[in-house]
């Protein structure tokens, strides 16, 4: 039953004219719980709050479906206004974002003028730009991307990998050479047996094993997880290994596991929540209950209040 649940959100969450949909109504059905706001205002505060508690944040301005040139020159100034806000109201934050949202289904070109832009404007400020992983059809081209533009603006730009991937952990030995900073991630996304693990306990005992790989290669990992299995394994890990504490941090997602966020961040680790905001939070809001399906309870009480 679970697995068919999540299989539907998944499904779901391509839906081009639900999303449509999504956008013209605003947030409902509970998805304020993992959304700060449709406004930069909104995910300002969300982020003030957070960092008052001890814990930092990344920004994802939501977009996905774009088809046109101009939605993504519109996206990639959305990127940039987060930055210029991020900046103007000194609150710590760095900022993630999706290839697709910048272009990469229109052009590589167009993606890649995105980025410059937008790392140009990151490296003004001396901040952050992660690239979100998607889904299996945009890995490699993300992967050669983020290789490009490493190579044009250093440590300004950041990428993720996903366990459930066969291939991530040769794709981590080959990225070594630009010692990246890495989320490590079990994986969001529907992908067939061909290319992704089916079953979740080898998600698990990969992600540990090239969350282990990449921290012994010395390169800067963010651990992004909600499990408390793979969490205390990685406590383990580095202290039996003498990994610094500036070697790594944790991140979560706003809205989950909000206690034991500030937990993480009260024992002394450095934790990173990911705040999304915008009017494009119909496909983010359905992969999130396509992780966990108990999420629905939500859903359904808001639709009832509402
Ligand atoms: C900061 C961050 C960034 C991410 N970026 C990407 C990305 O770029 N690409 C990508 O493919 N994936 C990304 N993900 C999603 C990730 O791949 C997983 O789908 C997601 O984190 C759930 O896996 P888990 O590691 O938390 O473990 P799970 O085994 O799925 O969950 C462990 C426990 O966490 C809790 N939990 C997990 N999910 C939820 C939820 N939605 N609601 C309530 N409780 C929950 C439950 O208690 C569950 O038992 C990101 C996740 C985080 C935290």
């Amino acid at each position: 039953m679970e697995s068919l649940m999540r299989n539907a959100f998944l499904f779901l969450s391509k839906n081009r004219t639900a999303n449509r949909t999504a956008k013209k109504y605003g947030l409902r059905f509970g998805a304020k719980r993992f959304v700060a706001g449709e406004q930069i205002s909104e995910a300002i505060t969300a982020v003030r709050e957070l960092n008052d508690r001890g814990i930092v944040v990344t920004l994802d301005h939501l977009g996905e479906f774009i088809s046109t040139t101009d939605e993504a020159v519109e996206s990639m100034k959305y990127c940039i206004r987060t930055l210029d806000e991020i900046a103007s109201s000194g609150v710590k934050a760095n900022l993630s974002l999706k290839l697709t949202q910048l272009g990469l289904d229109i052009s590589r070109a167009l993606c890649l003028s995105n980025m410059r832009s937008i790392l140009e404007a990151a490296s003004r400020y001396d901040n952050f730009v992660r690239i979100d992983m998607e889904d299996y059809a945009h890995n490699e081209a993300s992967i050669d991307l983020f290789c490009q533009l490493r190579e044009e603006f250093g440590s300004t730009i950041g990428l993720v990998i996903q366990a459930y991937l066969y291939k991530s952990e040769e794709d981590i030995a080959m990225l070594h050479r630009y010692r990246p900073n890495l989320r490590l991630v079990k994986g969001a996304y529907k992908e067939p047996p061909e290319v992704a693990f089916p079953k979740k306990e080898d998600v698990d005992t990969n992600y540990i094993r090239i969350i282990e790989q990449h921290l012994t290669n010395g390169d800067y990992a963010a651990i992004a997880t909600h499990d408390d299995n793979i969490i205390n394994s990685v406590k383990t890990f580095v202290k039996k290994n003498n990994i610094p504490l500036s070697q790594f941090e944790f991140q979560m997602l706003y809205g989950i596991r909000t206690q034991a966020q500030q937990q993480l961040a009260d024992e002394g680790y450095t934790m990173r929540v990911y705040v999304p905001y915008g009017d494009d939070w119909y496909g983010y809001f359905m992969r999130r209950l396509a992780e966990r399906p108990a999420n629905v309870g939500f859903v359904l009480k808001s639709m009832f209040k509402s």
